[in-house]
């Protein structure tokens, strides 16, 4: 598996918990907003690191850290993940996998195996316009059946969405309520534009808080939790 990052302690990336980020290399989606653009493209021009060099930290921090956040990239393009995910289990600790969906085969194995106790997954626009907003061909039945593998399991979980002008607008998340209706937790996200994988966006201005809000008014009625981050 190709770990490209390891953040060695986050307080906000997995709810409740302390934490560190596992960064692992490759992506088959193309976001232009994309955050880890190093990830996604030019990967192999990054130093990896080892297992045992992140084993070695989890072992270092037992005491302070309560979980692992296996990031990306899309993490579950690696045939390995299951046997990294039950390396980390075994030393005690929760797991939060960071997914785009696309990969509902490995999603069920990590499900039944309970290799995962948190999955948040995100949710790039309505059905009919994630091919437009990922920029690459995509199989929406497996987008559509990782949504309801996730929502039918006991897992705790979260679905989210960037907000990202010119991409997505507030009727894109009347949509994708209606389809995400009555799912546990849903999370708007500002959109950054410091680094993005497609430079252009880095121009884009950001929705004013205001417009944030109005999409989060749309949205807080369909979910049991229902937040806007970044603003
Ligand atoms: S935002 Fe996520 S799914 Fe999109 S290109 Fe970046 S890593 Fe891949």
């Amino acid at each position: 598996m190709l770990i490209k990052g390891l953040v060695k302690t986050t307080l906000i990336d997995y709810p409740g918990k302390v934490a560190c980020i596992v960064f692992i290399a490759g992506c088959n989606f193309r976001c232009p907003y994309c955050q880890n653009p190093d990830l996604v493209a030019g990967y192999w021009e990054l130093p990896t690191i080892s297992e045992e060099e992140v084993f070695r930290h989890l072992k270092s921090r037992k005491k302070w850290l309560d979980g692992v956040c296996v990031s990306g990239g899309e993490p579950t393009l690696n045939k390995e993940l299951p046997e990294f995910l039950r390396k980390i289990k075994s030393m005690g600790f929760l797991i939060k996998l960071d997914t785009n969906g696309t990969n509902p085969e490995m999603l069920k194995k990590l499900l039944d195996e309970k290799l995962v106790d948190y999955i948040a997954m995100d949710i790039k626009a309505p059905l009919e316009k994630y091919e437009e907003v990922v920029k690459t061909k995509v199989d929406l039945e497996k987008i559509k059946r990782s949504v309801e593998m996730i929502r039918s399991n006991d897992v705790d979980y979260e679905f989210r969405t960037t907000v990202v002008p010119g991409l997505l607008s507030s009727e894109d998340i009347e949509k994708i309520c209606l389809w995400l209706r009555g799912s546990k937790r849903y999370y708007l996200q500002q959109f950054r534009p410091d680094v993005t994988l497609d430079a252009s966006f880095r121009k884009v201005v950001p929705y004013r808080r205001e417009e944030m809000l109005k999409c989060y008014n749309i949205a807080k009625e369909n979910f049991k939790v229902c937040e806007v981050r970044g603003i």
